[in-house]
């Protein structure tokens, strides 16, 4: 169960030792609360004066024995008590995956990461708007977008371990999954390499959902059986011209993020592979974010189709691009169906 009370101008006693409760502090601080800490069970460590009747007790889970008193007594005097997870572990790192761009799709183990941080370096295309909501680390952007990299590759691999070996507890946040052409292989053997432990947790990718948010399956029954995901990241050697002939005979679903820029030889290259023009091709801007637009059309034409496309945007090349039209069909003639009913009854 979730709970939100304003706590503005309210007095909360936090419990639980200084490590532990590092967060909770400062979410409750940022809740507008007046935070009192008590830091043993003994009542012999704590800041000032305690409140004589707190709002709230908010009891940070420490490990410690001998808390159990304190919270009988409040039950008894009616004082309520919320439970707080510890802080995150010191001198970690955590990548993790953001998803396309919306907290509606992180997911429950990111919320949490976000939660437990210390600090967050993000990029544009995690869900960093909300990041303050989520999290009261202090918020890094490292933010690459095409052609401009505020921060190099391995200054950010730099910052990272740096803020880890400083006992910060330390969350990567990267747009969709950090394994997807988001160098997160990097950034793992960096911690590695500098003894500083990693985890990874994984992201909603755009390959699937930046396409999903317009309708289309990347599979779908009898329709397409697979889907290949490429980077339009540097235009293509003429080694990856003869896998483009290759991918065009497989018959599958083609996905291209960073695509954008080099459309061009792409659909050039697929048409000289052999794909017929008429292939159907979509190009979905901006998913899941404020101006998401999708354009749909064949490859022979898209190049002028998609002339004034810009990044991010996910494109999506194969007869599965058709479902979305399909569906949207269905869905208009159902409401009109729905509609004459409606009519029909009301007459
Ligand atoms: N790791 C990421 C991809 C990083 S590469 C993932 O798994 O999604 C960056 C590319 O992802 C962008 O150039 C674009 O092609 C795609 N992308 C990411 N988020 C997107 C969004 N919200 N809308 C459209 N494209 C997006």
């Amino acid at each position: 169960m979730q709970l939100s009370i304003d706590l503005s101008g309210r007095e909360v006693l936090v419990t639980g030792s200084d490590a532990a409760a590092r967060q909770a502090v400062l979410r409750y601080r940022a809740a507008g609360a007046v935070v009192f800490r008590l830091s043993s069970p003994a009542g012999s460590r704590h800041d000032g004066p305690l409140p004589e009747r707190p709002f709230l007790v908010a009891a940070v889970d420490d490990g410690q024995p001998g808390w159990q008193a304190l919270l009988e007594r409040c039950r008894e005097t009616g004082i309520p008590v919320a439970s707080e997870p510890a802080a995150g572990a010191a001198g970690q790192v955590t990548l993790v995956g953001g998803g396309p761009g919306t907290t509606e799709l992180l997911t429950v183990a990111a919320v949490k990461a976000l939660r437990d941080a210390d600090i967050v370096f993000y990029d544009r295309l995690a869900p960093y708007q909300e990041l303050p909501a989520l999290s009261t680390a202090e918020l890094v952007d490292v933010g690459k977008r095409p052609g401009h990299h505020p921060v190099s590759q391995s200054g950010i691999e730099e910052l990272v371990v740096e803020a880890a070996l400083a006992g910060k507890n330390v969350v990567r946040l990267k747009g969709g999954d950090p394994y997807v052409f988001g160098r997160g292989g990097e950034e793992v053997a960096a911690c590695v390499k500098a003894g500083v432990p990693v985890r990874v947790i994984s992201g909603v990718t755009s390959a699937i959902s930046v396409p999903a948010a317009a309708g289309i399956p990347v599979t779908h029954r009898e329709v397409s059986h697979m889907f290949t995901v490429l980077s339009g990241h540097a235009p293509l050697t003429e080694k990856e011209h003869t896998h483009l002939a290759g991918l065009g005979g497989l018959g599958g679903t083609i996905v291209v993020l960073m695509g954008i820029g080099t459309l061009r030889q792409l659909t050039a290259g697929l048409r000289r592979a052999g794909m017929r023009a008429d292939m159907p091709m979509a190009v979905i801007e901006r998913g899941y974010r404020p101006g998401q637009r999708t354009t749909i059309g064949e490859l022979g034409t898209m190049m002028t189709a998609a002339a004034d496309c810009s990044s991010p945007a996910v494109l999506v090349i194969g007869e599965v691009v058709r479902v979305a039209g399909a569906n949207r069909d269905c869905a208009a003639a159902e409401a009109e169906l729905e509609r004459l009913a409606a009519s029909l009854l009301g007459a």
